[in-house]
């Protein structure tokens, strides 16, 4: 047969030896790449035909049926099945990962622990590997409730790794929680800062302030209220505790001053710049409450916090015909919450003691009708999470974000 003729019958077989030998997936994988899905061609089909080898096709079922345990939250047959994955495949680490991971959020810590320290013995694991592993290993003993052994991990991870978000976000948690505020401080100063991050920074060099304070070092207080200002001076925490320092050091003016500058931030806050006044000396405490009134009444009057306020002073000072006008306004507006049932229950003891009506029996008859009325009442509330609070926090307790308790 002359060559020409060979190298044409040759040509002409090559897309029989295609469809032959080439795997059907892939032709309809190269057919969905250019002419888009194939007419008829269903995806099972394909999977059906191009059978994968036995052991790979036992992992993906096991691994899928773990993965529905996972949804529907049944962790320990979940855990159960990718044991019986990590068991198949021996060498991939991302699937001991997950199983630590498992073992973790169903407070397995120990075998959790193990199973993430095992990965780190394995010879030439991939950076990424490690360094999520290291993470996975800090998060086990934060879990555990081992907060040094935790922050001892995340430590050395950022030394590795010292562009590592996550890692510093756990880290910082962990410093606040343990109150370790000067590691904390030290941490956030450490990455380049953004609005938020400075308003964070205010609030941690408050808290150093504060346990300055509270050790008797007045340098150093003073210094970081300072800085804590100089990096946000609309941090309340920072203004309320200065005017504190300033207090307790005898520059009552410089305090009023510095709580008044919190007042102004948020009047909603009202009661803790006026709970304030209660420490200062009581020759000029009146003064001082009465000069606060009067300088706000006007631009004020429309807050409901500072209105409250108000008539709680004008109860305990004595205006009793203002405080019963002002409050029958606030009811016209929103009765029946707690804080107006107290201030009308102080006002009726008042009048009545003042006027003396009734004697003991009257009194009695009405401070018991409030206190059945009385719905005790949260006063602060996360706006993140709608934790409600007793007293102010500056972090919510339970989602740990700065800056959002509020006043309800
Ligand atoms: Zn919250």
């Amino acid at each position: 047969m002359p060559l020409p003729y060979l190298l044409l019958v040759a040509l002409l077989s090559l897309p029989v030896f295609f469809l032959l030998f080439w795997r059907r997936k892939k032709i309809f994988a190269f057919c969905r790449r250019f002419f888009g899905q194939p007419e008829g061609g269903d995806t099972s089909q394909i999977i059906e035909e191009d059978k994968l080898p036995a052991e790979e096709s036992t992992i993906l079922r096991t691994y899928f049926k773990g993965l529905s345990y996972v949804l529907a939250n049944e962790t320990d047959k979940a855990v159960a099945e990718f044991v019986k994955v990590a068991r198949i495949n021996t060498t991939t680490a991302e699937i001991y990962l997950a199983l630590g991971q498992l073992f973790r959020n169903s407070g397995e810590m120990e075998r959790a622990i193990r199973v993430h320290r095992d990965i780190l013995l394995r010879p030439n694991l991939p950076d990424e590997v490690r360094r999520q592993t290291f993470f996975e290993i800090g998060l086990d003993y934060k879990r555990a409730g081992l907060l040094d052994r935790a922050c001892r991990t995340f430590e050395e991870l950022l030394v590795r790794d010292p562009e590592n978000t996550a890692a510093r976000k756990e880290l910082s948690s962990l410093y606040v929680n343990l109150r370790e505020w000067g590691k904390a401080l030290t941490l956030h100063k450490s990455s380049p800062s953004t609005k938020n991050e400075l308003n964070l920074i205010a609030h941690l060099t408050t808290e150093v302030a504060k346990a300055a304070e509270a050790t008797g070092n007045k340098e150093k207080a003073l210094k970081f209220f300072l800085q804590a200002l100089e990096l946000d001076d609309g941090c309340i925490d920072a203004w309320l505790h200065y005017g504190d320092f300033l207090k307790n050091e005898n520059q009552i003016l410089e305090a009023l001053d510095a709580w008044e500058r919190a007042f102004i931030l948020n009047p909603d806050f009202v009661t803790l710049v006026i709970s304030r006044f209660s420490g200062l000396p009581e020759e000029q405490k009146n003064k001082i409450e009465k000069e606060f009134f009067s300088r706000h009444l006007k631009e004020y009057s429309e807050n409901r916090k500072f209105n409250l306020a108000y008539i709680g002073w004008l109860i305990k000072s004595g205006g009793l015909e203002e405080a019963g006008s002002c409050l029958e306004q606030v009811m016209k507006e929103k009765s029946g919450d707690a804080e107006v049932f107290s201030l009308a229950s102080k006002l009726i003891d008042k009048i009545s003691t003042s006027i003396g009506i009734g004697g003991e029996l009257y009194n009695s008859v009405v401070r018991n009708f409030f206190s059945t009325q009385l719905r005790f009442e949260k006063s602060y509330r996360c706006r993140k999470c709608g934790y409600l609070l007793d007293e102010m926090a500056w972090k919510c307790p339970r989602c740990s974000t700065w800056d959002s308790v509020t006043v309800r």
